[in-house]
């Protein structure tokens, strides 16, 4: 049967549940602890600054799929099933055996996968009672994701955005302000830890860090109010397992099954939607794809962090969190895909590569990233987001690897997003103005040093 370019699923062929990837994993991640009794975080712990029901979901390490209430399936119904997409015309350009696939994620005003998650966490917020909710975005897809679904289910939103992103792109906050939601560059001078945060460095661009330790503190302080994260923890991967779902059910009615899964890694959730129906494969013992991550060299916390318990924030207030990081008090180069700019990375992501089930983590150069995406551009046509280009240089790569074996490997990838907010990062790459920064070991290992300290 010929593939067509682009592989639609009906609306009735949507998964109705998300796979919890943790029913799946034979030894779980290290639980959250309590920044001050050092002790596991217990559900009453994280309740005065989460959902309730998100708690549950982050807690679950037993149920296979949680169900997805219909009043979120109709919010996904604006925007999925998303397609499944043949790179005809890319395998053409890079004269491959291989057949390329990519899980198009960008096709939503957001212009990420990230409304996923949002129109999720927002259902349970608003079904609790929740009135305000708080958050932090680095390159304002995430921002502009939950300021959509706040406008939808009618919940007031304070979106921290890091100040550099926010210079980069000052059209991110009119799409925000667009919705509903109110827009501060952050560090600001509305929280005292973005206070003190600028006390000591004043002419910081920001971090996703910092955004996070003033959302949390802002909504700590202000009545019916909750904080919501867009990546690193389960519930978050959770929710994005109906883009790997998806891609599997997409790739089944072809007979395709990929041998090689590549996406980028920021906080690690697409990458974790992605393959979680993959995954579950491996995890099962039976034959799997090879899993590659894809993270910048400017902020390479899988590649050359430390697989320690860290904060998730700047500013300390987070639970500690067992992953791989730079240290919480790292401040990445303002390189051009913000979306990939975290100081950590997912627990479940993490745990999964440290024993060994995600295969290989590639640290990518900004401007060979920018290569692959304006060679993308080009012959696919999608503009694509800075981020995704980091797994589409890893899909040419490997499809020109196969060029030289003449393996006719099938490959897979995601494309999170669409680049038309990174138009300052593609003229700086025209221009040839584009450079990167690399952190030094000795710059690393000063970070490591200031880790918590864990028994
Ligand atoms: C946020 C974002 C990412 C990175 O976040 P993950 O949680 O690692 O998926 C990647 N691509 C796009 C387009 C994004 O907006």
């Amino acid at each position: 049967m010929d593939i067509p370019y682009k592989i639609y699923l009906n609306e009735e062929e949507m998964p109705k549940a998300w796979y919890n990837i943790k029913a799946d994993m034979k030894e779980q991640h290290d639980p959250f602890l309590h920044p001050a009794t050092g002790k596991p975080c217990t559900k009453e712990d994280l309740l005065p600054v989460f959902c309730e029901e998100l708690i549950d979901q982050e807690l679950n390490t037993t149920d296979r799929f949680i169900e997805i209430p219909e009043e979120i399936r109709n919010f996904y119904r604006m925007f999925r099933p998303s397609p499944v997409v043949r790179a005809y015309c890319l395998e053409k350009a890079l004269d491959t055996p291989a057949r390329i696939f990519y899980k198009f994620e960008g096709a939503n005003t957001s212009g990420s996968h990230k409304l996923n998650s949002a129109a999720a966490q927002v259902y349970y917020a608003k079904k609790q009672g929740i009135t305000h909710l708080t958050t932090e975005t680095g390159a304002g897809q995430w921002g502009t994701a939950l300021s959509m679904a706040c406008a939808y289910f009618d919940v007031d939103l304070t979106v921290y955005m890091v100040k550099g992103s926010a210079l980069q792109k000052p059209y991110r906050k009119s799409i925000m302000e667009t919705y509903g939601a109110k827009v501060i560059s952050s560090p600001s001078d509305t929280t005292e830890v973005g206070r003190k945060i600028l006390e000591e460095n004043p002419d910081t661009s920001g971090s996703l860090g910092c955004a996070i330790s003033e959302a949390i503190e802002t909504s700590v302080k202000t009545e019916n109010c909750r904080y919501v994260l867009g990546s690193v923890l389960d519930h978050v991967l959770m929710h994005q397992s109906v883009i790997g779902l998806e891609a599997k059910i997409a790739l089944d009615k072809y007979g395709v099954y990929p041998d090689v899964v590549i996406g980028c890694a920021g906080g690690g959730s697409n990458l974790g939607g992605l393959i979680s129906a993959y995954m579950a494969d491996k995890l099962q013992g039976k034959k799997a794809p090879k899993f590659i991550a894809v993270e910048p060299l400017s902020c390479p916390s899988l590649s050359r962090g430390k697989y320690a318990y860290d904060f998730g924030d700047t500013g300390q207030i987070t639970p500690l969190i067992k992953m791989y990081t730079l240290g919480a008090g790292f401040m990445p180069a303002p390189n051009y895909a913000g979306g990939l700019r975290y100081h950590g990375m997912s627990p479940v992501i993490s745990k999964l590569y440290h024993d060994g089930f995600i295969d290989e983590v590639r640290a990518e150069e900004q401007r060979r990233v920018f290569d692959a995406a304006t060679l993308f551009a080009r012959v696919e046509g999608t503009l694509p987001a800075p981020e995704s280009a980091h797994a589409i240089r890893v899909a040419i790569d490997e499809a020109l690897a196969c060029k030289e074996t003449g393996e006719a490997k099938d490959i897979l990838f995601g494309l999170t997003g669409t680049g038309y907010f990174d138009m300052t990062a593609y003229a700086s790459y025209h221009e040839g103005t584009m450079s990167d920064y690399i952190p030094s070991d000795e710059e690393l290992e000063a970070s490591f040093a200031k880790l918590p300290k864990v028994e």
